[in-house]
């Protein structure tokens, strides 16, 4: 691999399995702190149905839509029945969940840390690369998740990163951080290995390749899209550790 490639890896369903600590934060966010209610334990049903739309989750305030359609039985079929709810709900009650969401997230993470770390184990093998690589100068996190919970995460697991290595996208798309990064590293090749399939068919330039995480929060569909590469576990061991990574 040319010195000059960057990777951009997506962290949430790449290089962390944190569905359970995202189930958590929103359903506590979602009935205790948004609803005011307490339903008292998490139901089997809505932890299933939690994890089969979780595909379709961008940003945190997504989960305002996610746990409203379980509520209401409300079924989401796909990422367009996703976004059509998301588009007709209200703008001040998303920014409201979202603050409620990370209320949740705080309050865990500092009551009981242990518990919140165990939550966000990382995928075994990414774990492995990324020691390996040691987060080399070509690698970078880009993730809509707080680049805080990101250290913390990296840092129990022995990783610790520089603050210019995660990039959050904020209200900006990933592609568009992408690029940028490209023309201030004066690279001109980049993989990008993200589980929404959004971000990756955003970034339409053939110096990025797209690729999708088999391992990741993907619907079976999405690997059926030609323009964005299916990648499985060997093969990613195979591609990010590719000599020139190693050795940086
Ligand atoms: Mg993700």
């Amino acid at each position: 691999m040319n010195s000059r490639t960057l990777v951009f890896l997506d962290f949430d369903g790449v290089i962390c399995d944190s569905q359970q600590e995202c189930l958590y934060s929103a359903w506590t966010a979602y009935f205790r702190l948004y609803r005011k209610e307490d339903p008292g334990v998490i139901q089997l049903s809505f932890r299933n149905a939690f994890y089969a739309g979780r595909p379709f989750i961008r940003n945190s305030e997504d989960y305002l839509v996610l746990c409203e359609a379980i509520n209401d039985a409300r079924p989401l079929r796909s990422q367009a029945d996703f976004d059509a709810l998301l588009k007709s709900s209200n703008s001040g009650k998303l920014r409201q969940f979202r603050d409620c969401f990370y209320e949740a997230r705080t309050a865990l993470l500092s009551e009981d840390r242990d518990y919140w770390l165990g939550l966000n184990p990382l995928y075994p093998h990414m774990k492995k690369i990324l020691q390996h690589t040691r987060l080399s100068q070509q690698l970078y996190i880009l993730s809509t998740k707080r680049p805080g919970f990101i250290r913390e995460v990296l840092l129990q697991n022995g990783l610790p990163i520089d603050n210019e290595k995660i990039l959050n996208n904020g209200q900006r798309t990933k592609y568009d951080i992408i690029r940028e990064t490209m023309k201030n590293r004066k690279s001109d090749k980049a993989l990008f290995i993200d589980d929404q399939l959004d971000h990756l068919l955003k970034a339409d330039d053939p110096r990025v390749t797209c690729y999708l995480p088999l391992w990741g929060y993907i619907q079976k569909e999405w690997t059926a899209n030609s323009r964005i590469l299916p990648l499985s576990i060997p093969e990613s061991v195979r591609l990010l550790e590719a000599a020139e990574i190693k050795r940086l």
